[in-house]
């Protein structure tokens, strides 16, 4: 198991990658959207852990808050409902992840996959597809790859 820090440091280098990928082929502008995409990989590339009690727990729990809080001021900002749904999918994570009985699942494909797909409707492919790397990155660095 690797520490949360390398963890953050390895996806994100993959991630900001990524976006300026999709930057360059979309041509769109930096904008809510993408600061919403880099904080929910961000996010997602610690959420496996989130299992375990310890300090990376807690920086979890701090992000999944702080960016509730930031999805609802950008919702009376832009008075759009697309922030509005994030931050409800963040609360929806929240609650699944405490009812969790089989622990293990937070490292599993079938998880990425599920907290992963609402990007493609709320977006599109582009954003699944870096949301989802973002995960399955923390799951190549542990060496732990599961179905479900
Ligand atoms: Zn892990």
């Amino acid at each position: 198991m690797s520490g949360y820090k390398f963890h953050l440091i390895f996806t994100q280098v993959i991630s900001i990658s990524l976006i300026f990928y999709l930057i360059s082929i979309q041509k769109i502008l930096f904008n809510y959207n993408l600061i919403t995409l880099f904080s929910f990989s961000l996010l997602y590339s610690l959420i496996s852990d989130i299992d375990i009690k310890s300090h990376i727990q807690k920086v979890i729990f701090i992000m999944l808050f702080a960016m509730f809080f930031i999805l609802i001021i950008v919702f009376y900002i832009t008075n759009s409902f697309l922030y509005l749904f994030l931050s409800l999918f963040l609360i929806l994570i929240f609650i699944t992840i405490k009812l969790l009985k089989h622990r293990k699942f937070t490292h599993s494909l079938i998880f990425g996959i599920i907290i992963s797909i609402p990007f493609y409707f709320f977006f599109d492919f582009f954003y699944f597809i870096i949301i989802f790397i973002s995960f399955l990155i923390h799951l190549i660095i542990d060496n732990k790859i599961r179905i479900y």
